[in-house]
């Protein structure tokens, strides 16, 4: 996992002072650490019957279709405000300053469905914690949030339910 480390470029100060943007740009261009780190997560859910995988915007929708595809899973976005075209469910949730709102499709999910959550990175965990709210609503079996990189000094999981399965493939 260390080598997979080094290839996620670390920038500080982005997108403001004091923060350090862990960029996966790197990871995904580099055609090994690609695969390297899908096939983690492909083993991880391969015989846990995963229906639809919902990947948070942006960056997992990166992960998450490839996934899906790999599970023989569908693929649902999770949107910022005002993208999705349909009917929508929306969650607000609070940030540093003021708040910010995550949408899914109202027929993204179904009741019956088995649920994993994709995003690359989980920070103070309040974008996760939207979203599983999200599956919540639907009343669908969520299975796990995975994540690629967890900072786990900012202790994002407790903003999960404590009962809920995290994983995270990379921790910091
Ligand atoms: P949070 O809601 O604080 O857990 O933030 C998670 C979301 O913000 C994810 O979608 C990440 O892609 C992004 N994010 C937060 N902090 C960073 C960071 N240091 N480097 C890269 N992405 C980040």
């Amino acid at each position: 996992m260390d080598e997979l480390k080094k290839k996620i470029r670390e920038i500080p100060d982005f997108p403001k002072p004091g923060i350090l943007f862990y960029d996966v740009t790197t990871l995904l261009k580099d055609p090994e650490g690609l695969r390297a780190a899908v096939d983690v997560f492909t083993q991880r859910y391969a015989d846990k019957r995963i229906s639809k995988v919902l990947g948070i915007e942006s960056r997992g929708f990166i992960l998450g279709p490839v996934l899906a595809y790999n599970l023989n899973a569908g693929f649902v976005p999770v949107r910022k405000q005002g993208k999705l075209p349909a009917e929508t469910l929306n969650v607000s949730y609070e940030l540093e300053y003021g708040t910010d709102t995550l949408e899914i499709h109202k027929d993204a999910v179904e009741p019956d469905e088995r649920v994993l959550i994709i995003d690359d990175l989980i920070a103070t965990g309040g974008t996760a914690a939207a979203t599983v709210e999200m599956v919540e609503t639907f009343g669908a079996n969520l299975v796990e949030v995975a994540f690629l990189i967890e900072l786990s000094f900012l202790n994002g999981r407790a903003k999960l339910p404590s009962d809920l399965p995290v994983f995270s493939v990379l921790k910091y």
